[in-house]
């Protein structure tokens, strides 16, 4: 087994871990009053106990790995969140059969690298956390980044209906192609999956999020129209989206800015990025450039997000400019 094999099998075993722990907290939190009262705290637990199980397995099988991650254990370490952060243990060691507090609270900590040079992951415990409230789309996401450059990505799916059923998980490594395995199995056999081959854009359905807040979907529709797409666009949140595109089921992903000041995260990106390029798609910014993951925990030269089946790219770019342009004036 090459080095990269291994990371992957330690990649894909984390996900699938952190996701059976997302699963059964979202499956309480449905049949709860919580999602009436939106009570943010059940996926604030799945979002702490998905790190928690990530960090360790990447520690395990890789020790002394870096690992940057959307969260830190700061707020539960303090005395008001006892309660809290009791309860992010119990999902721990529902899974790996036994945990302490505090050594959970060690391993989310674990994900608290500099995304400074040389070799990391990075990990988003809950993408789409909106969605997971709603019930719907969200993605456990994982990638690797090596000197800048996104080398390995996987993406756990739980409500993606998937080849066997509910659950998808993607993988992808630099240079390879992309592989969909389901969500509920083991090892790193899967099937390929490919972007859907499109020449012209006008046949495209396009994806975006489903929370205006993070994508113009007034500038998205005017793109949607100068490029002659008549379908309706398909909204679904977290990177799910990257997975879409990468297994065909829409061709473009447009992520609009929906302000100056905001700069993408890393790990919003890095994971379904690379699952997209891997399947034959191509993905820059809005402006066409290449996303750019030397800058640190956000991609600071980037603004927005365009994936495409990949022929259709450049005629993509060339109508989203044209329009950011004129809703410029
Ligand atoms: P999505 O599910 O595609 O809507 O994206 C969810 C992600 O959007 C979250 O993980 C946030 O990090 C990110 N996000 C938050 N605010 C913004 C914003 N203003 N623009 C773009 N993305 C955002
Ligand atoms: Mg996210």
């Amino acid at each position: 087994m090459s080095d990269r094999n291994a990371e992957l099998a330690a990649a894909i075993e984390a996900v699938r871990a952190a996701s059976r722990v997302c699963i059964a907290v979202q499956r309480k939190l449905v049949s709860a009053e919580t999602l009436e009262k939106r009570d943010k705290s059940p996926v604030t637990v799945a979002d702490f106990a998905s790190q928690a199980i990530v960090c360790r397995k990447l520690a395990e099988v890789l020790p002394g790995d870096r690992v940057v991650g959307e969260e830190d254990a700061a707020e539960l370490r303090d005395a008001s969140q006892e309660a809290l952060a009791a309860a992010v243990a119990d999902r721990v060691a529902d899974e790996i059969g036994g945990a302490e507090v505090s050594q959970v609270l060690d391993w989310i900590d674990l994900g608290g690298a500099d995304a400074s040079e040389g070799r990391y992951w990075t990990l988003d415990p809950i993408d789409g956390t909106k969605g997971f409230l709603r019930g719907q789309q969200y993605a456990v996401a994982l990638g690797l980044i090596e000197d800048g450059e996104v080398v390995l990505g996987v993406l756990g799916c739980p409500n993606l209906s998937g080849r066997g059923g509910t659950g998808a998980l993607f993988a992808g490594v630099a240079g390879g192609g992309a592989l969909e395995l389901p969500l509920a199995g083991d090892g790193i056999a899967g099937d390929p999956v490919r972007v859907t081959s499109l020449t012209s854009p006008a046949e495209a359905r396009f994806c975006e999020s489903v929370e205006s807040g993070h994508s113009n979907q007034s500038e998205s529709a005017q793109i949607a129209a100068q490029l002659g797409i008549t379908l309706d666009p398909y909204r679904i949140d977290s990177q799910c989206k990257y997975a879409a595109i990468a297994r065909g089921d829409a061709q473009i992903y447009l992520r609009m800015p929906t302000r100056k000041d905001y700069r993408e995260k890393i790990w919003d990106h890095a994971a379904g990025k690379l699952v997209v390029e891997c399947a034959g798609g191509r993905v820059s910014d809005v402006t066409g450039r290449p996303l750019d993951f030397s800058q640190g925990r956000t991609l600071e030269q980037n603004r927005g997000v365009v994936a495409t089946c990949g022929a259709i790219h450049d005629e993509v770019i060339e109508v989203v400019e044209r329009v950011r342009a004129e809703s410029a004036v």
